[in-house]
């Protein structure tokens, strides 16, 4: 017999068994034993003792853009931190903002508002939260020049106010470790918003010319190795663009990209992903490392 539903009162949603597919953007992914979607921080609490009390793991979901979530689904607690979380709020030049703030919404803000510092993130599809624990960033800017405080919330359920100097950051990584980002503030620094917008659109334009935008995807699957060439210049010197498993194949606009051409699994997505390491380290001697985070 299943365990009965959690008796709790949440302000916001908890589903049960719910497919993850709808939650990423590769549009993969089996069911979450437990989808909560807080309406405020009391309610992550809750998820977290939801998941204490069941014995189950617990797994923070943002906008699922550098996610792949395997086909078995996660047979714990997702908290899926976006609406209710998403305060954005500017003192002078500091931003506060929730971490369910998507990222791009960010960038328009603050660059609307006069602020330089996050508008080079326009096109990253994922939260402020997201951003803020992996480190994201991207065209020579990162969350980890402009982040001064994160505010976190340990499993059981405690708030911290962490400041920039006890956080450590690297590529595409922080040491935050088993945590949820609830909420960050950025410094930011004066600039004319016409400035901005205009750079601002001159980068989508890149993104849409030089990326597959439009298809299911994660964006980068692997990290830039720190050699004189990034990652999808290797997968595409070692011949794999167009490489097809399944549904899943190595985008022709970008070799770092792995897309869902329509029916790809995870399963697909992750048979490709070692195909791609191996003749990777065969032809061109390199070990590439994965920036996707698989789930489940
Ligand atoms: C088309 C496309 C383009 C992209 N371009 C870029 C790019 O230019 N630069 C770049 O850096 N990335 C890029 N990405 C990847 C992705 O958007 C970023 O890594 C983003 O910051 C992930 O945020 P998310 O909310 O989607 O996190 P998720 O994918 O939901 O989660 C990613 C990781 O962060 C953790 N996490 C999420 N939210 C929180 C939180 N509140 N507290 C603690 N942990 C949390 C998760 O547990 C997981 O480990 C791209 C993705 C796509 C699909």
């Amino acid at each position: 017999m299943p365990p009965p539903a959690p008796k709790v009162k949440f302000r916001g949603r908890v589903l049960e068994n719910e497919p993850l597919a709808r939650y990423t953007t590769y549009r993969i992914g089996g069911p979450a034993r437990y989808l909560v979607l807080p309406a405020d921080a009391d309610d992550v609490v809750k998820a977290l003792d939801l998941a204490q009390s069941r014995g189950l793991p617990w797994f923070v979901l943002g906008l699922g853009s550098n996610l792949l979530v395997k086909d078995t689904g996660f047979p714990g607690v997702v908290i899926r931190i976006g609406k209710g979380l998403d305060r954005f709020e500017m003192k002078g030049a500091t931003a506060i903002v929730g971490a369910g703030l998507p990222t791009p919404l960010l960038a328009r803000r603050t660059a609307e508002a006069g602020f330089a510092g996050v508008e080079r993130f326009i096109g990253i599809p994922g939260t402020v939260g997201g951003g803020v624990y992996m480190n994201a960033g991207c065209h020579g800017a990162e969350f980890a020049e402009v982040v001064t405080e994160v505010t976190t919330m340990d499993a059981k359920g405690k708030l911290k106010q962490l400041p920039r100097k006890q956080i450590s950051y690297k590529y595409r990584s922080s040491n935050l470790g088993t945590v949820i980002v609830l909420e960050a503030k950025l410094a930011l620094i004066e600039e004319p918003p016409a400035k901005l917008k205009e750079l601002q659109g001159r980068l989508l334009r890149w993104r849409k010319a030089g990326t597959p935008f439009d298809q299911p995807c994660c964006g980068s699957v692997f990290k830039n190795p720190g050699g004189p060439r990034t990652a999808g210049a290797l997968i595409d010197e070692a011949g794999l663009k167009g490489f097809t498993i399944g549904g899943a194949q190595v985008s022709a606009l970008h070799a770092n990209y792995i897309v869902n051409t329509g029916t790809a699994t995870a399963s697909d997505v992750l048979k490709l992903i070692e195909h791609v390491r191996k003749t990777v380290a065969k032809k061109m001697g390199v070990e590439l490392e994965l920036e996707v985070k698989v789930v489940g």
